[in-house]
Parts: C-alpha cells; sequence; structure tokens
C-alpha cells in the first residue's frame, strides 16, 4: 500500500491522539486513506452571501456578512444558551448556542465584520440559526475560497470537541497538499480509465475535496461510484465464472414422458409468454454441463410452482431425483398439496417431509430416496438433515430465497457428487440494480406477466375514522361468499403493545361480527403450532369467514375465496411486507380489495408508502420505492447476503447507469482474462486480493 494512505491520522496537524481516538470511534477513520475517503456529503458555494432578507426557512444554509449586535446568556446557569443578534443593513437574524457557550462569547466582538454561515430556521415565525460558524471578514477574505466548498458529516461528539465540518475541511486540505506532492498508487487499469474517460486517483481524490469546477467534481464523483460498484461486479462474476467452470452439472438432455405428459395431458392452461420464456432459459441450462444457479423471480400469483415443477419433470425425464424446499411447513404442505393436485394422477411418486413427520415415514422416504424410487420430495429445512440422502439428486428448487442462507444452498449440494442444479424462486421483487449486486453470482429469470384473467387488486386508503364503513363493506363481502384477513402489525414478539392491538381488534371484530352467524379464526406467533394449524385450516376449508393475524400470514398461504385484505396501522408496516400481504387476496377469480388502515398521524414516507401501494400493483416499481425509501442496506435479503452494498458514495437507486456500465466492463474483462493474469490487470488481482481477502472460495465449496 501507498506510505501516505497508510499514515497513521494522529500525527496530521489539527489531530493528535485524543482527536485520532474520537475520529476512529465515531467514523471508523484510522489512517489517511481513510480520512481521504471520508467524501462530502454536499458541496456550497462559499463565495456566495445572502442578505438577511433573502432568508427563507428551506435553504440549507447561508453566508451572510454583517455584525453582531446584541448578546445575551439565557436559561439557568446549568442549561444556559447564549443569544446573539446579527444584523445587516436589511434586517436582523438570531443566532443561538447551547454549547460551547464559553468560547463564542470569548470571540464575538461588535462593530466588527463577521462573516455568519449556518442553516436558517424557522422559530417564533422569524428566522434564527442555530450553533452557525463566524469569523471576522478581513480574515475570511484573507483566505481563497471555492465555490464548492466541501460540507463534512459530523457526529455530535465529534462537533464537542471542535471536530465540526470547518475543521475536518481543514485537516482535509493539509492532506491534500500532501497527496498533491505525493506518488499515489493507481487503483484502476489505465485501460479502464480510458475506456471510461476517468480520471486518474490522484486528481479524483483532489477533487472530491476541493473541487476545481463543478465538472472536476462530476468526474470525481463518477470515478469513485464506478469504482465501489465495479470491484463488486467483477468480484461476482469471477464466482460465477469459477464456478461454472470447476463444477460440471448434471445434463438433462432429454424432454420426455414425464414432461410431455404433463404438458399436453394434465396442464389445465396456456403457459403465460414470461413463464414460456423462463422454461426456454431454464431449459438451457440443465441442458448444458454447466450447473445451473438461477434465481426466479416472480410476482405472487405468476405462477412460479408451476415453472418449478415443469423444471423438476426435467430431471425426472433423465432419470434423477427432485426437491423442492421451502421455509415454513405451511408452505411445503401447500407446495405438495398443489404438486398432488397438478400432477392428477400421473405417476409420479411424490412425498413431503417436515420437521412433524413421523417416523414410520420417514424410514419409508429415507428408503424410497435411496433406491430412486422416489421422485420429488417436499419439504422444509429438514431436507438437509444429514439423513436425508438421495440416490440420484438432479435438481433443486428453494422457494423463498430470503429465508434460506448462501451457506444452505452449499449444503445441497453436498447430497450428490456432482451438484444438483439449483433454482432460487423469490416472490420479493427486487429491483434490478440491487439484484445484480446481491445476486451477482445467480443468473437471473423474471416472470414479469400474470396470468391472464386476473382482475387486479383494488386498493384504498381509510383513516381510522372510517372503520364503521369498513365493517359494512365486510359484511356485504361475507354476505357474497368470500373471506377476509385482518392484519396487524407485530413489530417484535416480544412486544406485549402489539399483541394488545390484536387482541382488541379480535374483540372488537367478534362484536361486530358475532356467531353463529360469523366465525372468525385467529393466528399469531404465540400461538402453539398445532393450534395455529387448526385455526388456519378453518379459515382455508371456508368455516371461518374472518381471518384476524399478525404478519405470521404473509408468506405463502393460498385461500383463493378469500377477496379482502385489511391492513390495520398500515402506516407501520415496509412497503415489500404490505405488498406481500396484498398478494395474500386476489387469487381466485373474484375482484379482490386491499384496505389499508391508518392514524391520521402519518410521517412523509409512510404516506409515501400508502400512497404507492394505493397507486400501483406493481411489485417491481414497488420495489423501487422502497429502496429509494429505504436504501439498500434495509432490503429484505439484503443484510443476510452479507456484502458490502452500502457504499460510500455510489447509490443503487439512483446510480444503475453507472452499475452497468460496471459490470459490462467487468465481465468484458474476466471474458478475456479470467483470472486477471494478464499484465495490464495487474492492478485488478491486487485490488480484488486486498478488497476480498477474507470472502470464501466458491470454486471449492462443492
Ligand atoms: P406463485 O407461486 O408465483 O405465487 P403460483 O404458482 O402459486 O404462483 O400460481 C398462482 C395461481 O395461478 C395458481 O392457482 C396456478 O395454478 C395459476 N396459474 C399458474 N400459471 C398459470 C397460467 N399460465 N394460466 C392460468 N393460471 C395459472
Ligand atoms: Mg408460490
Amino acid at each position: 500500500m501507498n506510505e501516505i494512505l497508510s499514515e497513521d491520522i494522529q500525527y496530521l496537524a489539527g489531530v493528535g491522539p485524543q482527536r485520532a481516538q474520537m475520529l476512529q470511534k465515531e467514523i471508523g477513520i484510522f489512517t489517511i486513506g481513510d480520512l481521504l475517503q471520508y467524501y462530502p456529503y454536499r458541496y456550497i458555494d462559499r463565495t456566495k452571501y445572502y442578505k438577511v432578507n433573502e432568508i427563507r426557512g428551506d435553504m440549507p444554509y447561508v453566508q451572510i456578512i454583517g455584525q453582531f449586535t446584541g448578546l445575551k446568556k439565557m436559561g439557568d446557569p446549568r442549561k444556559e444558551r447564549l443569544v446573539a443578534q446579527f444584523s445587516d443593513n436589511t434586517g436582523t437574524i438570531e443566532c443561538v448556542w447551547f454549547k460551547g457557550v464559553k468560547w463564542v462569547s470569548e470571540n464575538l466582538k461588535a462593530n466588527t465584520n463577521f462573516v455568519l454561515f449556518g442553516k436558517p430556521n424557522i422559530f417564533n415565525q422569524s428566522y434564527n440559526i442555530v450553533h452557525p460558524e463566524f469569523e471576522e471578514l478581513a480574515k475570511y477574505q484573507s483566505q481563497t475560497h471555492s465555490s464548492l466548498s466541501a460540507m463534512y458529516n459530523t457526529t455530535e461528539k465529534m462537533k464537542k470537541a471542535g471536530l465540526h465540518s470547518k475543521a475536518i475541511q481543514k485537516i482535509m486540505r493539509s492532506v491534500i497538499d500532501r497527496v498533491k506532492k505525493s506518488v499515489i498508487t493507481e487503483t484502476l487499469p489505465s485501460h479502464v480509465l480510458q475506456k471510461c474517460r476517468m480520471p486518474i486517483l490522484k486528481e479524483t481524490i483532489v477533487n472530491i475535496h476541493f473541487p476545481e469546477n463543478a465538472d472536476s467534481l462530476r468526474k470525481a464523483q463518477f470515478r469513485i461510484k464506478f469504482e465501489e460498484l465495479f470491484y463488486v461486479q467483477l468480484n461476482m462474476l469471477q464466482r460465477k465464472l469459477a464456478i461454472q467452470k470447476s463444477v460440471r452439472g448434471n445434463v438433462f438432455s432429454e424432454i420426455g414422458t414425464f414432461f410431455n405428459t404433463f404438458y399436453n395431458e394434465k396442464l389445465p392452461f396456456e403457459l403465460t409468454g414470461a413463464q414460456k420464456r423462463v422454461l426456454k432459459e431454464i431449459r438451457k441450462d440443465v441442458g448444458s454441463s454447466k450447473q445451473m444457479n438461477r434465481l426466479l423471480q416472480g410476482d405472487v400469483g405468476s405462477g412460479k410452482t408451476l415453472v418449478a415443477l415443469m423444471s423438476m419433470f426435467m430431471g425426472l425425464d433423465n432419470g434423477f431425483q427432485a426437491c423442492l424446499m421451502a421455509p415454513t411447513e405451511i408452505l411445503a404442505t401447500q407446495h405438495f398439496q398443489t404438486i398432488v393436485e397438478m400432477l392428477n394422477g400421473m405417476e409420479v411418486n411424490v412425498r413431503l417431509l417436515t420437521g412433524s413427520t413421523r417416523k414410520a415415514q420417514r424410514t419409508i422416504i429415507h428408503d424410497e430416496l435411496l433406491k430412486g424410487t422416489l421422485h420429488i420430495l417436499v419439504g422444509t429445512h429438514a431436507l438437509l438433515e444429514d439423513e436425508v440422502k438421495f440416490k440420484n439428486l438432479g435438481i433443486c428448487i428453494i422457494d423463498e430465497q430470503h429465508r434460506f442462507g448462501v451457506a444452505q444452498r452449499a449444503r445441497l449440494w453436498k447430497k450428490n457428487i456432482v451438484p444438483p442444479h439449483v433454482l432460487v424462486m423469490t416472490a420479493t421483487p427486487i429491483p434490478r440494480t440491487l439484484s445484480m449486486t446481491i445476486y451477482g453470482d445467480l443468473d437471473i429469470s423474471v416472470i414479469d406477466e400474470l396470468p391472464p384473467g386476473r382482475k387486479p387488486i383494488k386498493t384504498a386508503h381509510y383513516f381510522d375514522n372510517k372503520r364503521s364503513r369498513l365493517f359494512g363493506f365486510m359484511k356485504e363481502q361475507i354476505k357474497q361468499g368470500r373471506q377476509i384477513y385482518v392484519v396487524y402489525p407485530l413489530i417484535s414478539e416480544s412486544e406485549k403493545m402489539d399483541y394488545k392491538d390484536l387482541e382488541d381488534g379480535y374483540e372488537a371484530i367478534s362484536r361486530v361480527f358475532p356467531p353463529p352467524e360469523y366465525q372468525v379464526a385467529v393466528v399469531h406467533g404465540k400461538m402453539k403450532a398445532a393450534d395455529k394449524d387448526k385455526s388456519m385450516k378453518m379459515f382455508a376449508d371456508g368455516k371461518a369467514q374472518i381471518m384476524v393475524a399478525t404478519t405470521v400470514i404473509e408468506v405463502g398461504v393460498n385461500v383463493p375465496n378469500a377477496t379482502v385484505m385489511v391492513i390495520e396501522s398500515a402506516e407501520r408496516f415496509g412497503l415489500s411486507q404490505l405488498h406481500q400481504l396484498r398478494g395474500r387476496v386476489g387469487r381466485g377469480g373474484d375482484q379482490s380489495y386491499c384496505i389499508l388502515m391508518t392514524s391520521y398521524k402519518l410521517s412523509d414516507d409512510s404516506r409515501k408508502r400508502i400512497q404507492t401501494m394505493v397507486a400501483t400493483n406493481d411489485g417491481f416499481e414497488i420495489a423501487e420505492v422502497d429502496l429509494r425509501l429505504r436504501g439498500p442496506g434495509d432490503l429484505d435479503g439484503t443484510q443476510q447476503s452479507g456484502l458490502a452494498i452500502n457504499f460510500k458514495l455510489a447509490n443503487l437507486a439512483k446510480d444503475t447507469p453507472i452499475l452497468k456500465l460496471s459490470r459490462d466492463i467487468a465481465s468484458a474483462i474476466l471474458e478475456e482474462d479470467p483470472n486477471l493474469q494478464k499484465e495490464e490487470n495487474y492492478i485488478l488481482q491486487k485490488q480484488m486480493k486486498r478488497q476480498y481477502a477474507r470472502t470464501i472460495n466458491w470454486s471449492k465449496i462443492s
């Protein structure tokens, strides 16, 4: 590593051991290299001045020239604050300090021109600035200022220690002066820099902190974002190539009796265009000698199960066994039943294995698996247990990916000498940029079309005061023979409050919908599994018209006769969760409804979430909004991925074009030089080793 970049920050002017320790603790900065990667969050024009009468409350900052015309200490001595008036020839604005009162009062002078800088707030119908920066005008003007001056985020503790944005900028100034005189080792090969017309590293570092002009700043930002995204893509794609090269997959060369009988005799409807396309993609994978590692994305109800079954037939037709794994017992059971139904008398041996499968049944399953007479095994995590041994497992389908870790995927591979093809299905739509990043080592197929004849679910937002209208609507639907879900939020299993909401709600509903005319079932996470199943069954069999539940019903439950989803306190749910819940209705031929109940108090974000739900049924569109609202780190599935996707500068919601470019370039490089051994790619190999020293070697896992 380059010397200056690895230097300890404590020896910098303006830092020292104490501040160094604070910077380490607060923002993880140890070396000059770390410091240089502490990028500004905004640039402001320090050559522009405002008049007091031009100030508005929504301005991010203002810079004013004027004089302090009054100074007063207020409040009791322990909670003292300092209030000053600052005036120019157009008016006066108030300045307030709650901290550093002593220092401020010593440094304020009357009858002297100052430059005041800070964020204006509206306070008591006029404007004030809390904790403004100020400096004597004469002194300020003796320094050079840029029209693009960097602002740095600081924490409370840092501010207390005097490490506010301006102090950081000052430290940065001295570091940048040294950077300019040093050799900085380049981290991208010159052919990449040239292809994308990007500045060299040194120029980038200088311009991100002290931009010469808007154009050089834009170029610096582009290069940094590119580099962050590029190395993730290079790593992913290299991993994918390594697996493809070292792992030989089972070849399903034939389409035979299983597939054809099903397709020609049992399939009750036409496949959608999207289903056909995806099946072709899968067929191409399993027909080659590569091992398939494919992610199948498709909204709830888009017909993934059918695609899964037909993919399994491809294995069966070539003498292989198949398995389907789901995250919960309810789901596994449902898949099992659906498959048996779809087979409609075809001679396929399918069995179900879950945690509650009896010993005798297990013995049969184990035995048939080894003999090869069991074609398809459906189940939960129980499939991963060591005693589950296949004669010849050819393909494995995993439903609801984000509940299974990557390590578990790897365990499946061990069930055979030749690892099975893996198809991961997810109903949580993920924006393309995100899936390219966290599932960059998988191929991706998307079912972006619903089977014909589905009526889009109608979604409405009611405030709490429309409850009686809601109840009326529910009664009307029940009269028509339909069923209804009412869902309450459950933030954490331990929160008593949440259960109280559910219990109160259940009581209220039972009062409005009394037996014997109505039956209300209830399901929540604190119930025993047997009771839960009993309640679920009551609803699934149509014996209860209303199901009051927490989000336990979120995943996969299929009751086609249910047409209304009422979500209580909808403002407390995330977007993807709301979308998943809504997906529980609209599964039959009848018009379905989703009603979002909220209180009057809505934050901007929750308002946006509700509006999005009312406006669209498109899971991908919803996922995009979710990504913009929450950032990638909080989206479902990203935590488990364990990948660095919270970039310093790149933003997966906004930088799609840069992401695509970086992936294309990474892919082109690997195509010509898979092991990055060419001279011109030396830098890449070195950087990959540095950045991914601790990641798993995927080619070794099987
Ligand atoms: P997903 O698993 O993607 O949520 P499913 O596979 O459960 O969706 O399919 C939802 C419903 O749509 C099922 O009842 C299924 O039989 C039906 N279905 C699937 N594909 C088609 C199709 N091409 N045409 C009509 N109905 C379909
Ligand atoms: Mg499904």
